[in-house]
């Protein structure tokens, strides 16, 4: 069984894709540094598939040249990437510490629109010299910034022992009911088998202060984002409608006053809807999120977690510890039975996920119990399941930026209804619900899998440059 920890599943990144951005610039850093040992004189990168079609929207050729450039995508800031950027365009040359080489990114980067027999997202690196071949590196983008290297058996590999070892529901129902435990209890023991609590409570404040950093940096800041299809920021405008104009210079300042906006139902609605714009503004303008399962799907969670513990009773930081604990493990166990990638179950896989993530990490902070826990997020997937990926012009906006609201908005829905519901009544399962996304997903037809070549992609018609 793939083991997985909840740090896999929310990691610090930046934008706009998990699967198009993030793991290509993983697999390109992972390429540098095998590269070290060998000498060349020439490197190219050849995309396949959903990379190829729609990478170019979703800056995959961007992503291989800060990896190559050896940039670190969860501490790269966006001064430095511009700075590598342009260094890389104007001297059409790539450092590698003590060498350099001749590197374009139109001559080198071939998006070769063909599909690769080993998965929907496949990369290949080829090192040469004197056009002779000295390293070639096969990487698959398995979504949510996972990489595998073809040829090697385990993805990431990662082997450890959790005291329990969860795949499914029925695992995490039979361990807390043996061990009397709750269900996030159960989390936070396995992921002390790699991290001591100190450090776990650390990573989950850091997660937690860079998801309110991407929230309120989306609702400062306004214009049109990139790409080409000009799609007007709209947090700020939303933010200043609730807070009356008035605009705060700090995020304590900020915090404290939208913590003062009445409790009524419309004002909620759209606190909620303006923190998950806010954050797939964000990503959309290559800004640092956390990948929580993935890119295009980074604001379902801030949205459902700021909704909690700015208006609803919390615990401060123990409630935050609860949700995302829970919420991480869910998603590792949909990349377990299902999938977490568009290219391969579309965007059931991407919002649907997070949705089903954010569902039950609320429920779990409104007290209810594990079996209610899994009931929220079987909902909350029930009523995304058939959703299809399909951004136009392969851009990481239109529909993906408002699809975070109604992720959002779905999931405290589910986590209400399972809060008010008996689990022992419930006619599915959260195991049947996840194994029911995976076969939703095979049956799908590519067209609606991050290829950009059906629904919206096709019917929207856009003109302008190509970005
Ligand atoms: S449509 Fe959904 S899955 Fe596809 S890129 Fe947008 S958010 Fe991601």
């Amino acid at each position: 069984m793939e083991q997985l920890s909840i740090f896999d599943i929310f990691k610090i990144g930046v934008g706009p894709s998990s699967s198009h951005t993030l793991g290509p610039w993983k697999a390109a850093l992972a390429f540098r540094n095998t590269l070290t040992a060998f000498s060349f004189d020439n490197v190219s990168i050849t995309l396949y598939g959903s990379l190829s079609k729609t990478g170019k929207g979703h800056k995959t050729d961007v992503a291989i040249q800060l990896g190559l450039a050896g940039l670190i995508p969860e501490t790269t800031n966006t001064c430095e990437m511009e700075r590598i950027l342009d260094q890389i365009k104007i001297t059409e040359t790539l450092f590698f510490d003590s060498r350099s080489i001749s590197f374009s990114p139109l001559m080198h980067i071939d998006f070769c629109n063909s599909l690769h027999e080993a998965h929907p997202n496949v990369l290949t690196f080829r090192a040469t010299k004197k056009e002779e071949t000295v390293l070639e590196q096969t990487y698959t983008s398995l979504g949510g910034g996972f990489i595998k290297l073809l040829g090697d058996s385990e993805p990431e590999k990662k082997k450890i022992d959790f005291p329990f070892s969860i795949e499914n529901g029925a695992d995490v129902l039979r361990y807390t009911q043996d061990n009397s435990l709750d269900f996030y209890e159960i989390v936070f023991q396995n992921e002390q088998h790699i991290r001591t609590a100190k450090q776990i409570d650390f990573k989950l404040q850091e997660i937690y202060d860079t998801m309110k950093q991407s929230v309120y940096k989306g609702c400062i800041t306004e214009g049109v984002l990139p790409g080409g299809l000009k799609v007007k920021r709209r947090a700020r405008a939303l933010c200043s409608k609730l807070l009356e104009e008035h605009q705060y210079k700090t995020i304590d300042a900020w915090e404290e006053a939208l913590r003062k906006t009445p409790l009524v139902f419309d004002t909620l609605n759209t606190w909620i809807s303006c923190f998950a714009l806010a954050v797939n503004e964000q990503n959309a303008a290559m800004g640092k999120i956390v990948t929580s399962p993935t890119n295009g799907a980074a604001g379902v969670i801030p949205a459902v977690l700021l909704y909690h513990q700015y208006f609803a009773k919390n615990k401060g930081f123990e409630d935050v510890k609860k949700f995302l604990l829970i919420a991480g493990e869910i998603g590792c166990m949909f990349k377990k039975g299902a999938t977490i990638s568009a290219a391969e179950g579309g965007c059931q896989a991407e919002i649907g996920v997070s949705s089903a993530m954010a569902a039950g990490g609320l429920t779990a902070c409104m007290g209810g119990s594990t079996k209610q826990i899994l009931m929220a997020a079987e909902i909350a997937m029930e009523h995304h399941l058939g959703l299809t990926c399909d951004p136009i012009h392969g851009l990481v906006q239109v529909p993906c930026i408002e699809r975070n609201s109604m992720g959002a908005i779905k999931a405290i829905m589910a986590s209400n209804l399972a809060l008010n519901g008996n689990p022992e009544d419930a006619i599915v399962n959260f195991d049947q619900v996840v194994k029911t996304m995976w076969e939703t997903g095979l049956a799908m037809n590519s067209n609606f899998k991050e290829t950009s070549e059906g629904g919206l992609a096709i019917n929207v018609a856009v003109s302008f440059p190509s970005c």
